[in-house]
């Protein structure tokens, strides 16, 4: 191929232009301001062109020839070099055209200018069809009418170069988008294909990105995702590798990605550089994210699908506990379908009777009595048997049935506490959980009022046991609604003590009378001398500041021991009894009254 320039007068022995030799262009010219590269054509053409061009006041042109329609240098001419392509059609029309669909399925990033014979031609509209920005019938044409053209041609390529920029690229952070990235990840699979490599399709979601919307504004929720994208964009070395497809949803393409471990080590380094502290509206937040990651061939061979399984993943890693990253597997399928299945049935278990609910026994120590228990929910369904609440409950709380299921166990909680007081075991206190959804619904002072003064029981029996998590998740609702309650006469308990990171300021202002140490403590508070210090530090903090202390989970004689030692208050735990149902709590309180007589 031969690119020629032109000077007036055109003198190829004194420009040294070999036509034998291919590419080359004039040393030492000044570099113009818009460069034209005419393929094609005849050298009358190219010399009138360049004369028209060359005659232009306002604007600066070069022209540049390029005789043959060589399809060799599709990449040169798509290199950038050039501003405009002027592709000659009047001579060998069928080269023209198919250079033509070769630029263009190339994404040739220039605008293309046919020039035929003469506007009306049949090649004008054959030209128009398979892609070019514009034609010009060369009959017609005059240094303005090409002018008008070329410039018209560069305006629109540069809109529509804009216009699918934006179609590609996420305003907010700059990065590509959903479709860009299923673009991004249709060829990387196709790639992994033919080379018989692998790759890994990482889900990241941020934690509790709601409650950041919800604490700072959605201006600052915004701030935060391009911060997270520049993070993000950093961490990996091909900008288009990373991608914003959802609200707080980034996806990442690991392509050539080699074993499993590796791929964990890019996902903590993003979890690790993700959680760094940052400052939103004067404030340091740190915020976590959770992974799902879906690899090719192993997990699936379509973009839909590798998305579907890592999706699973990622919600796999959010139930777990959130910042980590969770691989997909054929049991991740297995149990989301589960979970899917469960969560239709449990839109009917309240109708259809399937929740009961068993008590456990708080004893006190000094005395070795039940001062009361706690209300633990359990779910008979039809096929499965008895599900735990672990299973089901943080669905309850996902979907928000938490809030019908919790009035359902405070309205059983208060009728069990009647029968318990006909069959002669009064005064008992019954303890009930709460979750942090049921605390965020309005109407749950009201309610919970109302079942509570239906019922007849003194609302001083009444106690309900908040985790901290539950009250950090919104502590001004919480609190008002604790103290509201707490007119009423009810208590409250800080439940699975030692595991959350609320300051005890906070816990100090709120109406709280005891703390219930986790169950995790008391697992090793006789094996492990730290959790033995840990505990004793507990129940010492506890009554300096006039809580009772009631230690969860003790199982054995030597735990029980310990924590008589350590003056702890009450004790639950399998070492007295697991939750059994009313009727059985009623015979365990017959049995001890018999034996202490
Ligand atoms: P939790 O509030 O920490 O309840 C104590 C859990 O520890 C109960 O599990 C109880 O059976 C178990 N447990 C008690 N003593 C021992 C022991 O000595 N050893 C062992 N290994 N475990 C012991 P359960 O009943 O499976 O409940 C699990 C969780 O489900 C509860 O943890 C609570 O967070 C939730 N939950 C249960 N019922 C309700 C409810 O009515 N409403 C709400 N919101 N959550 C509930
Ligand atoms: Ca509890
Ligand atoms: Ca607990």
């Amino acid at each position: 191929m031969i690119i020629s320039e032109l000077l007036e007068p055109l003198d190829l022995a004194t420009l040294g232009i070999d036509l034998e030799k291919g590419w080359q262009t004039a040393a030492g010219t000044q570099e113009p301001l818009t460069r034209v590269l005419l393929i094609g054509g005849a050298l009358a053409d190219y010399r009138r062109l360049g004369r028209m061009l060359s005659g232009m006041e306002a604007h600066n042109y070069h022209l540049l020839w390029c005789e043959q329609y060589d399809d060799n240098s599709l990449g040169e001419i798509n290199s950038g070099h050039y501003d405009a392509i002027l592709l000659d059609c009047q001579h060998q029309p069928d080269k023209a055209m198919r250079l033509l669909t070769q630029l263009v399925e190339i994404g040739c990033q220039q605008p293309i200018v046919s020039l035929t014979d003469n506007s009306a031609s049949v090649v004008a509209q054959r030209a128009m069809r398979n892609g070019s920005t514009d034609y010009l019938g060369m009959d017609t044409t005059d240094r303005y009418v090409l002018e008008r053209c070329l410039g018209y041609a560069i305006e629109k390529n540069a809109t529509d170069k804009k216009i699918s920029q934006l179609n590609l690229y996420d305003p907010l952070t700059g990065i590509a988008n959903r479709l860009m990235f299923q673009r991004n990840m249709a060829r990387a699979i196709e790639l992994a294909k033919t080379q018989q490599i692998s790759l890994a399709l990482l889900l990241i979601n941020l934690d509790d990105f709601k409650r950041i919307n919800q604490s700072f504004g959605t201006g600052a929720g915004d701030r935060l995702v391009t911060m997270m994208a520049q993070r993000l964009a950093r961490c990996v070395r091909q900008s288009d590798a990373v991608a914003r497809i959802g609200g707080d949803e980034f996806a990442l393409v690991l392509e050539d990605s080699q074993t499993n471990e590796d791929i964990a080590l890019v996902a903590q380094k993003v979890i690790d550089v993700l959680s760094a502290p940052c400052t939103l509206n004067g404030q340091a937040v740190i915020v976590s994210c959770s992974i799902g990651v879906a690899t090719y061939p192993d997990s699936g061979d379509s973009v839909d699908g590798l998305i579907k399984y890592a999706n699973m993943a990622m919600l796999e890693a959010k139930r777990q506990r959130g910042s980590q990253c969770c691989f997909y597997h054929e049991e991740t399928s297995k149990a989301a379908v589960r979970r899917m299945n469960m969560e239709k049935d449990m839109r009917l278990a309240l109708r259809r009777n399937e929740f009961e609910l068993f008590y456990q026994p708080r004893v006190e120590i000094a005395s070795g009595d039940a001062a009361g228990m706690e209300a633990l929910i359990r779910w008979r369904h039809p096929v499965h048997g008895l599900v735990s609440p672990d299973e089901f409950i943080p669905m309850a709380e996902e979907t928000g049935l938490i809030v019908p299921i919790g009035y359902w166990v405070l309205q059983q909680a208060c009728k069990d506490m009647l029968i318990l007081d006909q069959s002669g075991h009064q005064n008992l206190e019954v303890a009930v959980n709460l979750s942090f959804k049921q605390l965020q619904d309005d109407m749950f002072v009201d309610t919970a009022t109302r079942i509570i003064q239906k019922s007849g029981i003194d609302a001083s029996r009444l106690e309900f046991e908040l985790t901290e998590t539950a009250i950090m998740s919104n502590y001004q609702q919480a609190c008002d609604g604790m103290m509201a309650l707490s007119k009423l006469g009810v208590t409250f308990s800080l439940d699975d003590f030692g595991t959350g990171f609320s300051s005890f300021a906070h816990i100090q202002q709120l109406p709280i009378s005891a703390l219930k140490v986790d169950r995790s403590f008391i697992e090793n508070v006789v094996k492990s001398n730290d959790d033995g210090i840990i505990v004793k530090a507990m129940i010492n903090l506890a009554h300096s500041l006039r809580l009772h202390v009631v230690a969860e989970g003790a199982e054995t004689l030597e735990q029980v021991q310990f924590l008589w030692q350590n003056h702890c208050d009450q004790i639950q735990g399998f070492y007295f009894s697991e939750a059994v149902t009313v009727n059985q709590f009623i015979e365990l309180m017959d049995r001890r009254a018999t034996a202490t007589m």
